[in-house]
């Protein structure tokens, strides 16, 4: 590529379950499975770098519809297969396409995997890093997923119900610009205190960060029904937005993605939409690019 930008490619936006949901007759899911164009699929980006070479983040069930979309996006005639997998933690969303890549369907071997410690160790457990090359990232590791990609990740603890392995946010750092991938965290007051900042802002200036994706799985505290919200913590988008208030000169540009088949913010027309979009702030859609 002459350009000498990284290239993000935004690869699926919803929470782990995508949209439509299994078993699931909400109106948005019903809705997804009679227009395939309102299908989502769960968060991950695809990575390009200066020397053409791919790096995905996450590896979701749709992998298969991904890679065609990311081909697409860089009209190559085949489908293309990553150079590299980068995961965030091992919650299902993030890691249930792993097995295509083994020898059932992909037949890969030795592809470079980079993932933190509990990540690598809870999934050889469950047998699924055989096509791969496991690389154990730290925490605050900044590092070239190949050589002359020209481009570095850098691996941002966040809590997270750390049930199977701990979880980061993934900053994708290019030559001009920076991103954040920020898909699960719990809440906002025990992110920030880890990271030793009053507010959402004093961080994303310390982390150096142009674009920042940030987790918008709830619009309200009022969206799973019956469901007992404490055991599914994430920061409504309610809340950040009340923390966020109007976007101001020289703030990072904000993208809600992770969003639940529930989320009227999936809905680009809806009030909620609107709501982010006054204040500044955007949702994320499936097919973006980002160049860094
Ligand atoms: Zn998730
Ligand atoms: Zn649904």
């Amino acid at each position: 590529m002459k350009s000498g930008f990284i290239e993000v490619t935004i690869l699926g936006i919803a929470q782990d379950g995508g949209v439509p949901q299994t078993g699931c007759s909400c109106e948005n899911c019903i809705s997804a499975h009679i227009n395939h164009k309102l299908r989502k699929s769960a968060v991950s980006c695809g990575v390009r770098g200066i020397d053409d070479s791919l790096h995905l983040i996450e590896v979701g069930r749709n992998i298969a519809e991904q890679l065609n979309l990311w081909s697409n996006k860089m009209d190559s005639k085949e489908i293309r297969i990553p150079d590299t997998i980068s995961i965030t933690h091992v919650h299902f969303g993030h890691i249930d396409g792993l097995g295509q890549f083994g020898k059932e369907v992909m037949g890969v071997r030795g592809m470079p995997f980079y993932a933190s410690k509990s990540s690598i160790k809870n999934l050889e457990k469950r047998e699924l890093l055989s096509p791969f090359d496991s690389l154990e990232i730290d925490s605050n590791d900044l590092f070239y997923p190949s050589i002359g990609c020209g481009f570095k990740l850098e691996f941002i603890k966040v809590p997270h119900r750390d049930d199977y392995s701990d979880t980061h946010a993934i900053i994708i750092r290019g030559k001009y610009r920076s991103l954040l991938f920020l898909p699960d965290h719990d809440n906002w007051i025990e992110t920030l205190e880890m990271h030793e900042c009053n507010t959402i802002r004093e961080w994303f200036l310390k982390l150096k960060i142009d674009y920042a994706l940030i987790d918008g799985t709830f619009w309200d505290k009022n969206e799973l029904g019956g469901r007992d919200m404490t055991e599914i913590p994430h920061p409504t988008i309610v809340e950040t937005l009340n923390r966020l208030g109007k976007r101001v000169k020289n703030d990072v540009e904000i993208f809600f993605f992770h969003l639940n088949h529930t989320n009227p913010a999936l809905n680009t027309s809806s009030k909620e939409t609107s709501i982010i979009e006054a204040l500044g702030w955007k949702v994320l859609t499936e097919r973006q690019v980002f160049s860094l």
